[in-house]
């Protein structure tokens, strides 16, 4: 079995918010799934789905409360108190120091947020569809922390140099803007592949984007593109059948 291998955000935020992001390696999931699948939905063997959520939740401290979505591409927001069964929502926050945010992906964004003041943490899953749904806007305004004293981080998420959308998208994406200035903004993260009514899209500049318009000014990651690193991420895109990545975040 290869070693567990977690990605942590480099960012500016308290020592006691602590993030990260799993990878492929470490755990005990066989082809297509290999090795490190948290997901119970995708096909995998429920044992080796436990194994691996045990393998995860024993590297960190036990007294921990794992908080799990069932994620839908809305723009659903749970504030946590405590922690229940998987709640169906696509964005969660809390204030409660143990509670642990999670999200699965593999290719859709992880976006995290935590408060300056280390007193309040959040995460979204932001794929297309819950972009225009408004997931990030709806997460930022569930938490109690103004905007302009959060700071983001954006995780592996599919790159620009492989998300390809057709028109439908594109029009969704320019019909959530009113203004002619963000409009054109957003028109640059659609790049024409040359295919008629295909482009390639910037995942990274549209959340970048949108948590600007939001009032962040704190913005750190987006350097990942799931498809480009099958030896560290999942991409549906690329592989279709495969397994997901865990995000989480919580106050320690
Ligand atoms: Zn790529």
């Amino acid at each position: 079995m290869s070693e567990m291998k977690i990605i942590t955000p480099n960012w500016d935020v308290p020592a006691e918010i602590i993030a990260g992001v799993s990878t492929r390696a470490g755990g005990v999931s066989q082809h297509p799934y290999e090795s490190f699948n948290l997901a119970h939905h995708v096909g995998d063997s429920a044992a080796r789905v436990n194994s691996n959520l045990r393998l995860l939740t024993d590297r960190y401290p036990q007294q921990l409360q794992w908080q799990w979505l069932q994620q839908t591409h809305s723009s659903d927001v749970h504030r946590a108190d405590s922690c229940c069964a998987p709640v169906i929502a696509d964005g969660i926050c809390t204030r409660k120091r143990g509670l642990v945010c999670c999200v699965l992906t593999a290719d859709c964004m992880p976006v995290l947020f935590a408060a300056r003041d280390g007193g309040e943490v959040a995460l979204a899953h932001a794929g297309w569809r819950g972009l225009v749904a408004g997931i990030l806007e709806r997460t930022i305004n569930r938490c109690n922390t103004p905007a302009q004293e959060l700071v983001a981080w954006m995780g592996p998420a599919i790159g620009s140099c492989h998300f390809e959308i057709g028109a439908e998208v594109k029009t969704a994406f320019l019909a959530i803007v009113e203004n002619p200035e963000d409009k054109e903004v957003l028109q640059k993260y659609f790049k024409a592949t040359g295919e008629a009514g295909k482009y390639l899209c910037d995942l990274y500049g549209i959340v970048r984007f949108k948590l600007t318009q939001s009032g962040i000014a704190r913005i750190y990651g987006g350097q990942y593109c799931t498809f480009c690193e099958p030896e560290l991420f999942y991409s549906y895109r690329r592989d279709d059948v495969t397994g997901r990545m865990v995000s989480f975040i919580y106050i320690g």
